[in-house]
């Protein structure tokens, strides 16, 4: 129980030092309730923020220590294999947690649920998340947002990475077919694509996207997973016996 009113405290104080940085002022009692898992191992899903449509923003958490990977997936909501990966990724887990000696896993398997629901790139506003970021080369507009982190789902995945400060991050995405990445992520990106028939291949951090705002501002490891075409018509089962291997090392390497 101390634990837990401790736990509470300390979400207090990071909630504050977060609303210093920015004009984000989350609700508070499902923030406390997902932040405070920081301080003890847990393996569960929580919602950390709700659509402007009142959808579940979901993170699973598993493990605990300090190497922290973050995966995130339908952040366009049309480019849903990665959903399905995650899912897979948290079945082997919960049968495996032993996978996850001194790591601890942050996965938001559906980033943009209102796009997810209707089949759609944008959120419920017709904004495209990954040009929501704050980052350097931001251009506000309708499609990229009046400002940065304008939408709920662009600030919920904000809270995660300043609250947990992940290593590296992987994103999935579709369909170009290849690895990208962002920020000190080279040697990375070539381990997974090491693992599959994905090439790396240097696209460019787009404006406001995460890959320009967590990678090249921030100096986190991004890598950005390009399914291909064909990952569409693949089944669950199918996708994770491709790129199985692509997320374990992705949880391993460095
Ligand atoms: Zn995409």
């Amino acid at each position: 129980m101390f634990k837990r009113i401790l736990s509470f405290y300390i979400f207090l104080a990071l909630s504050m030092l977060v609303g210093c940085s920015n004009d984000y002022k989350p609700t508070l009692s499902r923030e406390a309730k997902f932040f405070a898992p920081v301080y003890e191992p847990v393996n569960s899903r929580v919602a950390i923020a709700t659509s402007n449509q009142g959808r579940d923003i979901e993170c699973i958490i598993h493990g605990y220590g300090d190497d922290t990977i973050l995966f995130i997936a339908s952040i366009h909501g049309d480019e849903t294999a990665g959903t399905f990966l995650l899912e897979s990724l948290d079945t082997y887990l919960k049968e495996h947690p032993e996978f996850l000696v001194g790591k601890q896993l942050i996965i938001i398997p559906v980033a943009n649920p209102d796009g997810f629901a209707a089949g759609s790139r944008f959120n419920a506003n017709g904004v495209d998340i990954n040009r929501n970021f704050p980052a350097d080369n931001r251009v506000n507009n309708k499609i990229n947002g009046f400002a940065g982190l304008s939408e709920p789902e662009s600030r919920a995945i904000d809270s995660v990475i300043r609250i947990y400060k992940p290593n590296r991050i992987i994103v999935f995405h579709e369909p170009l077919d290849c690895i990208d990445y962002d920020g000190p992520a080279q040697n990375l990106a070539q381990l997974l694509s090491k693992t599959c028939k994905l090439k790396v291949k240097k696209l460019g951090a787009r404006e406001g996207s995460l890959g320009a705002y967590a990678g090249e501002d921030l100096g986190i490891k991004v890598v950005t997973v390009e399914l291909p075409e064909e990952a569409k018509n693949l089944s669950q089962t199918q996708l994770w016996q491709q790129y199985a291997k692509l997320i374990f090392t992705a949880i391993n390497g460095r």
